[in-house]
């Protein structure tokens, strides 16, 4: 039986891991508006695609993956930040998911999609990747329905 103060701590920890890790993530809007303004319309989270990637362009057969740098374990300075209690399951978890997303992106090829994953550090640098997103979708196909 856990006090109630330690019942509220958890639940607060449940709701921020599962805010963290939910779809619509804060670099996840950035990318689909920067998509968006660019013509291009897409469908999200694709729940029949294997990886459910978060941009799906069914015409062009392309996906757009959009990774937290930590969830994913992006080689960059973010990524490589791991908390330092409970090294050990974060270090787990993090090799799991990134093992995923490569199953998914090896499934996805296998089915005929190409793929691209965006790191929420690329944010940092919008115009860098907006060239990135335009060179992998066609700069020149703006309305690809
Ligand atoms: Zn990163």
């Amino acid at each position: 039986m856990g006090s109630g103060k330690a019942m509220e701590s958890k639940e607060l920890r449940r709701r921020t891991m599962q805010a963290v890790k939910s779809q619509d993530t804060a670099p996840e809007m950035a990318v689909r508006r920067l998509v968006f303004a660019q013509g291009f319309r897409y469908r999200l989270h694709a729940k029949d695609l294997p990886g459910k990637p978060d941009l799906v362009f069914p015409r062009l057969n392309k996906v757009v993956f959009v990774h937290g740098c930590f969830w994913h374990g992006h080689g960059c300075a973010r990524g490589a930040r791991v908390p330092v209690h409970n090294r050990e399951y974060w270090v787990n978890k993090i090799a799991r998911n990134a093992s995923r997303d490569k199953s998914a992106r090896i499934a996805l090829q296998t089915l005929g999609w190409t793929c691209l994953v965006i790191w929420e550090c690329e944010l940092k640098k919008p115009e860098r990747l907006k060239r990135k997103l335009l060179a992998f979708l066609g700069a020149h196909r703006r309305f690809p329905f």
